[in-house]
């Protein structure tokens, strides 16, 4: 492996059949590349992901005894894997690659072939110069927890909760206000297919109170996430019921003398800013 010491960086330019190469001057692109600082070598090619185009750049790793490598082509989702095998058959650390595009990002969306030519030696010149900056990394793995914390409980997060809790994973499902349901819990028929709302929440809400893989935080909210992708740590608050959760049984027998309850001494009914109706409510 040759990864270390002053870059010797390789700039491989694809013309992707017409797709670059019918807009962008490849050939003066790779001519400039090849004076960039730190760049030992620059090539284009017809098509520099095919078996030739790939045989290329290890052979150039080699010859030129390379310990970076810049590929300007397509979009990295499409190639940047492709790629960095390359460079790692080449014997160095698939990291130090850089792929830059100049199909998506210049040929298809730049009308002037002067222009795409510009932005294309531009993008490569950023490029050469980040990935004389690259760090080699080495992949591991890591465990990663299953559970699952899902943050709302309306319509959507109870149907999450219940699909992951289905497939065996543990969730956890915070919801802010006293009950979930969510705002499909307000409304009497969906559009549009005036369904009855109640019909579709009330047993999917029932489930999950009942689902031994969900548990269910309600009258909390997140106040802290920390940790990283598989391995989160969740700070919640839950907010004081003033009853005991275990001994409730849901009769509302309480709510008549709860000190907590304000009740509004009357009902707006609003359109928009106008006040359409005014209703004294009973007590
Ligand atoms: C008046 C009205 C009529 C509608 N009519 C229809 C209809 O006919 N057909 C249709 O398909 N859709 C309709 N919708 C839209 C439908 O209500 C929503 O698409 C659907 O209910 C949204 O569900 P949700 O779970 O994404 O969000 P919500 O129902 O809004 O649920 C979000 C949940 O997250 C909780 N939450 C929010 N922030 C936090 C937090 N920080 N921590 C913890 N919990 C939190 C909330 O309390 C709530 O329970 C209507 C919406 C409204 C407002």
């Amino acid at each position: 492996m040759n990864n270390n010491g002053k870059p010797r960086i390789g700039v491989f330019i694809c013309h992707c059949g017409t797709n670059i190469g019918g807009k962008v001057n490849v050939y003066e692109v790779a001519d400039f590349a090849s004076k960039l600082d730190n760049v030992a070598v620059a090539k284009e090619y017809r098509f520099m992901c095919s078996d030739p185009g790939q045989e290329l750049i290890r052979q150039s790793i080699q010859e030129h005894n390379l310990n970076r490598v810049v590929v300007a082509s397509c979009s990295p989702l499409m190639h940047e894997p492709t790629f960095r095998g390359v460079t790692s058959e080449g014997g160095l650390n698939p990291f130090y690659f850089q792929m830059t595009n100049i199909r998506e990002h210049v040929s298809w969306v730049t009308k002037d072939p002067n222009k795409a030519t510009k932005k294309a030696k531009a993008l490569i010149s950023a490029a050469v110069r980040r990935v004389a900056l690259h760090d080699p990394l080495t992949k591991k793995e890591v465990p990663v927890r299953p559970e699952v914390l899902i943050v709302g409980g309306g319509i959507a997060g109870i149907h999450s909760a219940l699909t992951y809790a289905n497939s065996g994973k543990k969730v956890y499902l915070v919801e802010k206000e006293a009950s979930i349901g969510g705002h499909m819990s307000t409304l009497d028929k969906t559009f549009p297919t005036l369904d009855c709302s109640a019909c579709i929440l009330t047993p999917k809400m029932s489930e999950v109170g009942k689902h031994p893989n969900i548990e269910l935080l309600t009258w909390s909210e997140v106040e802290e996430i920390s940790g990283y992708v598989g391995n989160f740590k969740a700070r919640v608050r839950q907010k004081p019921r003033y009853v005991d959760v275990d001994a409730c049984n849901g009769c509302g027998a309480c709510w008549e003398n709860c000190p907590t309850t304000i009740t509004p001494i009357e009902k707006v009914i609003k359109k928009g800013e106008t006040v359409i109706k005014t209703v004294e409510k009973e007590h």
